[in-house]
């Protein structure tokens, strides 16, 4: 499939400062969603396509609408910063006087070592298993050496660290089996659920859970567009079954521990390799960067392609100083080496643990001024992004599923969605099915909304 259906859902980390040991954070964040019927089914869903609401564990979560270009992609997941971070100010700016405030990070872990995750889903077609093969684990496994976001892990976190250190990826320390549907007693780096919310006799939808939440745009642009080029390859037949790790989830634990990034791991015949040149032998297999325009119907993933190349080729050099401005544990590590070694600082100290989530902080302004020093460079423009706070991508379903919300808002009418379907009005009496994601119902939209116009 070269022109593919996907989505980011970002499960975002919430901290609450308070004198008061009786303020709670569900309260909190409960306030924080007032105007979204956050814990309703029916009405999670966003005028811009996409789905915000508080998942087990008070998690605000935003599930971009479905996209078919990365572009999209990348301003619809950072709209969802964008709403949060208001909401929290909003949120602060009314609580001031009582000195309580929330904060919401783009993180993975909190400081008790709950986990929580960044799921990606991809659109495959049913007959395709090549998303379940041992060439798809490999990729999966040795790109965390690039999407690894940091972060200071503590013993109390994880069974596997054993003393306070900095680590590459904190979701790689927790994850614990390879493929599961029950995605709440395990951490599967995939949750094969069979849920494809598209024709089930056509499709599937791999529901990644593997990777960390990155804050770096060229991270999440490279990590989508790695994976969209690898699932092509994998559907035309090419694969790199002999680079079948042979302990996979040690593997997983391995690369994101290595801040080296020359720790070797054991294939399944025997052979030892580092994550980079695995990362390195897989593009090679692809055909190098001069086949990726042929793999996909997208330049801008032809584009975030040639980066993930010239990263994995600064990565298997280990010139980690030409990562600092795309990979988030090598950005993020040199602040805090820094600031480690101008203070002396040891890794449990609070100051020290303060910066790593500063640069999560999606209310906060640390990611700001990264991103305006250029040492974390932008790839979506404010306009884009303001835009997709209130508009779906035009060019898949979620065009019909916002723009009727969005109707429905402004006629102030009830309505009911989920992802396959939409019904506006108390009795229900405009609707729109929505089986194929790939159908942005265009006219039929446009007739719809003049129904909702003139709802009695
Ligand atoms: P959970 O939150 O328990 O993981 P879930 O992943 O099944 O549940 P949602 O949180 O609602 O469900 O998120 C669904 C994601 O899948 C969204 O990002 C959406 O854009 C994307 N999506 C919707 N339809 C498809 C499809 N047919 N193929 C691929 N992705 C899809
Ligand atoms: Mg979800
Ligand atoms: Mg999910």
């Amino acid at each position: 499939m070269k022109q593919r259906i996907y989505g980011l859902e970002t499960e975002y980390g919430v901290a609450r400062l308070s004198s008061d040991p009786n303020w709670s954070v569900s309260a909190a964040v409960r306030q924080l969603f007032s105007g979204i019927n956050y814990d309703s089914q029916a009405s999670t869903f966003l005028g811009n396509g996409g789905r915000l609401y508080v998942d087990v564990g008070d998690h605000p979560e935003y599930a971009t609408a479905e996209c078919d270009s990365l572009r999209d992609l990348l301003v619809q997941d950072r709209a969802g910063d964008l709403m949060l971070s208001r909401r929290v100010r909003a949120f602060n700016e009314k609580h001031e006087d009582s000195g309580q405030s929330l904060r919401i990070f783009r993180n993975n872990l909190d400081a008790h070592g709950n986990s929580f995750g960044c799921h990606e889903n991809y659109l495959v077609s049913r007959e395709e298993t090549a998303h379940l093969s041992d060439s798809f684990f490999s990729f999966l496994i040795t790109r965390t050496l690039l999407t690894g976001a940091g972060a200071i892990m503590l013993p109390h976190q994880a069974a596997r660290i054993t003393r306070p250190r900095y680590v590459v990826s904190p979701r790689s320390q927790l994850l614990d089996a390879m493929l599961s549907s029950r995605s709440t007693s395990e951490r599967p780096l995939i949750n094969t659920r069979d849920q494809p919310l598209a024709n089930p006799l056509q499709y599937r939808r791999v529901h990644v859970m593997a990777g960390d939440t990155n804050v770096s745009e060229t991270a999440t642009a490279m990590k989508i567009a790695s994976t969209l080029l690898v699932l092509a390859a994998l559907e035309t037949g090419i694969n790199w079954d002999d680079l079948s790790l042979a302990n996979p989830l040690a593997a997983l634990r391995t690369v994101g521990l290595d801040l080296e990034g020359g720790a070797e791991l054991e294939l399944a015949d025997g052979r030892r390799m580092s994550a980079a040149q695995i990362q390195s032998e897989i593009i090679r297999r692809l055909g190098g960067v001069d086949a990726f325009g042929n793999l996909t119907a997208d330049p801008t993933v032809t584009v975030a392609g040639k980066q993930w190349q010239e990263m994995t080729e600064a990565a298997r050099t280990q010139d980690f100083s030409a990562l600092a401005r795309s990979v988030d544990w090598v950005a993020k590590g040199q602040l805090l080496d820094q600031y480690r070694s101008r203070e002396g600082l040891a890794w449990t100290h609070p100051r020290l643990r303060e910066l790593d989530w500063a640069y999560h902080d999606v209310s906060g302004s640390l990611r700001e001024r990264l991103e305006k020093l250029g040492h974390l460079p932008r790839l979506t423009r404010d306009e884009d992004v303001e835009s997709a706070v209130n508009f779906p991508p035009a060019t898949t379903r979620a065009h019909a599923r916002g723009t009727l919300i969005a109707a429905a808002r402004r006629c102030h009418r009830d309505y009911r969605a989920d992802w396959t379907g939409i019904t506006v009005g108390s009795k229900g009496e405009v609707k729109a099915d929505l089986p194929d994601p790939f159908e942005p119902l265009q006219s039929e939209t446009a007739t719809l909304v003049h129904r909702i116009e003139s709802l009695g």
